[in-house]
């Protein structure tokens, strides 16, 4: 049995809380059903230890946990009604957490208190309103901290490069960076993780895996679901902060780093880290690098939508993107001159979750073959967890008249849900499939000039009918 970790939800009774981190836990003790674990909640409302566990239960069974494991979870846990933005509530929430009082912190310098219990280390998981979780931290500053404590952090990390870094100074005032799990849940999908082994464990893509050989590569997450009530959410943020920001330029990093030697968390961060320093606006400026569009009302199925202006909750005057894109280039020697593009939406009508890898045709066609010669593509598919290799491959009417064949294979199912699996190392202490404070500025360099251009109107807001496709301008890589 490993030693006990104990986890410590600062938002207990909030959404992300009951939707998504606790099933996410659930899924993983599916797997692990003995995984020594003990979890403190804490939030502002009033609840009793006895409600707690009735939340725990119920979540951890929805994903997927056995009825008695999720039980002895909830059997140990305890609850804690606390403003985590106040020093005093966090001692008391600490202080439950390791069964001992939790001492002031005595000067500036990161210190650390050593606590009776002797077991695994404590997870601070901040799943709280972003600006709430600064104000915790900021509070934190005043705690003697107990021994391997480690910090998870959920998206945004930050609204700018500015803020993100002035975090991640306080932060580590904390802790040591080791310790910090910023959560991107993209780096625990199966799918993006078998870019690695695609990659880096195949001859075939291995050699071919350059601007020498790549035209242009596509990352794209189009969906059909529309605004679903989460105005007071999405309003604020958009396609842009919402999902390129984040978990695309993560899939980026992965799908353009150099080979590690090995795959642990210093190497893997240090390579995609250096992507996406490597990485800026395609044609120098926000103007030609970035396209944002709004929906309008349509039908998506048999699906009425109205225009998003008129979803419940929408402010048009914040000038909201439901669509959005971004071109890069990777600027080394591996990807200079290649587009990537990076492209989110909502209310779409085909719904494209992809990485396309577009091939550059061959130098020369041998003469007496008839083309046009289709353009060769690796399809991963992000959800559903599909791979396509479309090639080229002779005609069956005219064997030299070329045509393209696609050979699809599904993927293995994935054990854990993404979240599961980057909670399993956040528990476990391993900060790999998380994100690295220095990666987390560079995602907000890479934004931040797209969003300064949308917001002083150097980028026009297009609009597209809800269940229509992207537009045919913006170019996408498949119809
Ligand atoms: P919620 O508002 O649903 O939950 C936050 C919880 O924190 C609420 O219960 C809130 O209480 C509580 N809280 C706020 N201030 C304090 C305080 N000072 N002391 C103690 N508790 C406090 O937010 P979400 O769960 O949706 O989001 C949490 C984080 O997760 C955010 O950073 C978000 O961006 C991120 N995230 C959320 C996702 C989701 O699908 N929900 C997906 C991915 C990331 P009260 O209700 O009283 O304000």
């Amino acid at each position: 049995m490993t030693p006990t970790c104990t986890l410590v939800i600062l938002g207990a009774s909030g959404d992300l809380t009951e939707r998504l981190l606790l099933p996410g836990i659930g899924s993983l003790l599916e797997r692990e059903p003995d995984r020594a674990l003990r979890i403190v909640g804490s939030d502002r409302v009033e609840m009793s230890d006895a409600q707690f566990a009735e939340l725990l239960v119920r979540a951890l069974i929805a994903g997927g946990a056995a009825e008695q494991v999720a039980h002895r979870i909830a059997d140990d846990a305890a609850y804690v009604c606390a403003d985590v933005t106040d020093s005093d509530g966090l001692r008391e929430v600490l202080g439950q957490a390791q069964g001992c009082v939790i001492r002031p912190r005595s000067s500036g310098r990161r210190a650390h208190q050593e606590v009776p219990d002797g077991g695994g280390h404590l997870v601070l998981y901040f799943a709280l309103p972003p600006a709430v979780t600064e104000r915790a931290c900021a509070a934190l500053q005043e705690v003697e901290l107990p021994d391997r404590t480690h910090l998870a952090m959920e998206k945004p990390f930050g609204r700018d490069e500015a803020s993100a870094r002035a975090l991640n100074e306080r932060v580590a005032t904390l802790v040591p960076e080791s310790q910090v799990h910023r959560v991107d849940h993209f780096l625990g999908k199966s799918t993006v993780l078998d870019v690695i082994a695609l990659r880096f464990a195949n001859r075939l893509f291995q050699a071919v895996w350059s601007a020498e050989h790549i035209e242009s590569i596509e990352i794209a997450y189009d969906e059909s679901l529309a605004l679903e009530g989460r105005a007071g959410y999405y309003d604020h943020a958009g396609a842009l902060r919402d999902m390129i920001q984040s978990h695309l330029l993560q899939v980026l990093a992965l799908v353009a780093m150099e080979p590690p030697a090995r795959i642990t968390d210093r190497d893997l961060r240090d390579a995609t880290a250096a992507v996406l320093r490597a990485t800026r606006l395609w044609g120098g400026g926000p103007e030609t690098a970035s396209r944002r569009a709004r929906y309008t009302a349509g039908s998506i199925g048999d699906r009425q939508v109205p225009a998003y202006v008129d979803e419940p909750g929408v402010d048009p005057e914040r000038e909201t993107e439901t669509l959005a894109q971004v071109t890069v280039e990777v600027a080394n020697p591996r990807w200079a001159g290649i587009p990537i593009t990076l492209r989110s939406g909502k209310a779409l009508g085909a719904t494209h979750k992809h990485v396309v890898i577009t091939f550059a045709d061959v130098r020369h066609l041998p003469d007496g073959l008839t083309g046009p010669d289709p353009q060769d593509q690796l399809v991963i598919g992000l959800s559903p967890d599909v791979m396509e290799l479309r090639i080229t491959t002779n005609g069956t009417s005219d064997p030299l008249a070329l045509e393209q064949s696609v050979f699809t294979t599904s993927l293995r199912e994935a054990e854990l849900e993404a979240y599961g699996e980057v909670l399993a190392g956040i528990l476990d202490g391993d900060p790999m499939l998380t994100v690295r404070g220095d990666a987390a500025e560079e995602c907000w360099r890479i934004c931040d000039d797209v969003l300064a251009a949308w917001k002083d109107g150097r980028v026009p807001m297009e609009e597209y009918p809800a269940g229509s496709a992207v537009p045919s301008a913006w170019g996408a890589a498949l119809d």
